[in-house]
């Protein structure tokens, strides 16, 4: 479904991206792992539009062009590190806003069944989404992203700062939405361990280079990647 080769972005002299190729097939779930400044956030960017690269980028067999609002409309959706959360507004106003890129007016049935993956959100529609707690706060942001429903569902650390019971409660949704509804996932991820037991495929990113790639069961064999990233 999606298919990077070569793919380059720098900022200024930074070069973050060294080229950069990976695959997610239609209904799969892959991960991109690495330590800090690898650049897993850059190559979502590079996706979503929101940095300059070059190299070719393929989403549902064409070249993806354009900016945010482009790949938005082409059926991805992005969670960025730190969710994009608009804290000032509502639940319900930010599930509304995930579906800016949609021509659709009457919103109530898609919130009723992203509610389904995350069934406390009726409770609390009308709470400005500053005061939800961390890992309601993640979870709002896949719910918002899944309004657009999305073809790929891009992923950003959802893991960060949260306590482990929270992060796995997420990846179990994340699992769910795949099997059950066929979502194709691509997530970026610091926590190697809960990564590699959710996605099919993993990819270890290294200053901007795939280091190693495989099976995530054969990652999880892999000497070099268990210590490094695994740490045991
Ligand atoms: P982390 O896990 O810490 O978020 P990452 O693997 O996601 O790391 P990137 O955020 O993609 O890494 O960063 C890749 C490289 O690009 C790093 O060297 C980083 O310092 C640099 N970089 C990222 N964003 C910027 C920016 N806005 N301006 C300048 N350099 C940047």
């Amino acid at each position: 479904m999606l298919r990077l080769d070569g793919v380059e972005a720098r900022y200024g002299p930074v070069q973050a991206l060294r080229g950069i190729s990976l695959e997610v097939p239609e209904g799969s779930v892959v991960a991109v792992l690495g330590a800090n400044g690898a650049g897993k956030t850059t190559t979502l960017r590079a996706v979503s539009g929101t940095v300059r690269r070059s190299g070719s980028i393929e989403f549902a067999g064409k070249p993806l062009h354009g900016g945010p609002e482009a790949v938005a409309r082409a059926g991805i959706a992005h969670v960025p590190e730190g969710r994009g959360t608009f804290t000032e507004l509502t639940v319900v106003e930010n599930l509304r806003l995930g579906a800016y890129t949609r021509r659709e007016r009457n919103l109530d049935s898609d919130i009723d069944r992203v509610s389904k993956w995350f069934p406390w959100i009726p409770d609390r529609a009308q709470q400005p989404a500053g005061t939800l707690s961390g890992g309601e706060q993640q979870m709002l942001a896949v719910a918002r992203a899944l309004m657009a429903r999305p073809r790929l569902l891009m992923l950003d650390e959802p893991s960060l700062g949260l306590a482990p019971m929270i992060v796995r409660e997420i990846f179990r949704i994340v699992r769910e939405l795949n099997e059950r509804e066929g979502l194709t996932v691509l997530v970026v991820e610091q926590d190697a361990r809960i990564a590699l037991q959710t996605a099919s495929t993993a990819y270890v990113l290294e200053v901007g280079r795939v280091a190693v790639s495989g099976p995530s069961d054969e990652l999880k064999e892999n000497e070099s990647v268990r210590r490094s990233y695994l740490g045991y």
